[in-house]
């Protein structure tokens, strides 16, 4: 059985305190909310820490206004895929919400961890025998990439299911330091680093998400992994889209899992936009947003077979996303939209 090593736990009343303790302590210590992450890789002697600063201060409520709504970071996973308003305006972020793992793990969970988890590879994610016996890795303990051993860099995935579909609905992220707050774009929140994968400084508390959506933008997410439960995503699609009539006027399509940061698939994106929402518009654009995807042999199944699942999420996840645009008749492979 693996054991938590010891650890000193603090327990601040605020964001700003707990800013403080994290830059006090600099890497030495770090953030836990759920724990749902952090504690396995703790176990697996991933992180190194003598000191957890919890964040069980963070707000747990969700507040809605008539474009926009706020959620609090320590709103856990499972409340978000429940909330009756988020379902309504922002089903695909409730959707992504109720995808990550399974429903123990989405109990303790929360919004903050989600948008701020590890990125994965199977080289890494393993304990610390195992990556003893196969030779350390660069992101822990190593001096080279066991997948790409000519890159200078980590390939590690971003595996949040959350995060593609929070930039998708143009989310900013509320931060807090010990020199005050601000607010940043999800879409500036990571970095294509698979060890630096947040642009955010360490010592910065993530304490709210807001999401903004106009009453016509429909949204849809989905995901791949081998286990209906319990996996990570090996690929996955966030799509945002707004509908005039069958026009499309805004698109948002962002991919999950095949970088080491969700990537915007920008070129499928300008594709799209003006233009009929029908099935033949869907599979090009599908066509065009699996290009940049490049995963690696560094998560679950093939990557050649990941890459060319790319296509049929970002199909799926249009489909889906018309199909919620009420009133709209779309042809859409062989089925008619409501
Ligand atoms: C078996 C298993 C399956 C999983 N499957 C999935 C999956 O399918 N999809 C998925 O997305 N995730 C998955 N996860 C990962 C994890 O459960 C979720 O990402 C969860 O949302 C993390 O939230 P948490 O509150 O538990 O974060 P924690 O584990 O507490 O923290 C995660 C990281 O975020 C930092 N952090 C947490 N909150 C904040 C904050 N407010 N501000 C700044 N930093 C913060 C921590 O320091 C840590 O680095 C899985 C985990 C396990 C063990
Ligand atoms: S991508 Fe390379 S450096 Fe990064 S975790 Fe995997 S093996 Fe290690």
């Amino acid at each position: 059985m693996l054991r938590l090593p010891r650890f000193k736990y603090l327990r601040p009343q605020t964001a700003r305190e707990a800013a403080r303790m994290a830059a006090d302590l600099g890497p030495r210590a770090m953030f836990v909310a759920g724990g749902t992450d952090l504690f396995p890789k703790l176990k697996r002697r991933q992180f190194e820490i003598e000191t957890l600063i919890g964040l069980d201060f963070l707000p747990r409520e969700v507040r809605n206004g008539s474009t926009d709504c706020v959620v609090g970071a320590g709103v856990t996973l499972a409340a978000v895929s429940r909330d009756e308003h988020l379902n309504q305006k922002f089903a695909g972020y409730a959707e992504a919400a109720g995808l990550v793992s399974s429903p123990p793990l989405r109990n303790a969970g929360t919004v903050g961890g989600n948008l701020c988890v590890d990125t994965r590879c199977n080289y890494y994610d393993m304990t610390y025998e195992w990556r003893k016996a196969a030779g350390f890795c660069l992101k822990k303990d190593g001096d080279i990439c066991l997948v790409a051993p000519s890159s200078p860099r980590c390939w590690a995935v971003s595996s949040s299911d959350t995060a593609p579909m929070a930039i998708a609905l143009d989310g900013v992220v509320m931060l807090t330091s010990p020199d005050g707050e601000r607010e940043l774009p999800v879409s500036a929140l990571y970095r294509d680093d698979g060890i630096d994968y947040l642009a955010k400084q360490p010592s910065e508390v993530v304490t709210a998400l807001r999401l903004s959506a106009d009453r016509e933008t429909k949204t849809a997410y989905v995901k791949l992994r081998r286990r209906g439960s319990i996996d990570f995503p090996i690929a996955g699609a966030a799509v945002a889209l707004k509908l005039d009539g069958d026009m499309v006027i805004g698109c948002r399509i962002v991919l999950s899992a095949v970088a080491s940061h969700p990537l915007e698939a920008t070129a499928a994106e300008e594709f799209l936009k003006n233009q009929p929402i029908n099935a033949e518009t869907i599979r090009e654009t599908a066509d065009i947003a699996a290009k940049p995807a490049k995963p690696l042999d560094n998560a679950d199944l093939s990557h050649f077979w990941r890459k060319r699942m790319v296509r049929v999420v970002v199909e799926q996840a249009l489909q889906a996303a018309t199909t919620r645009t009420g009133g709209s008749k779309v042809k859409l492979l062989g089925r008619q939209a409501d």
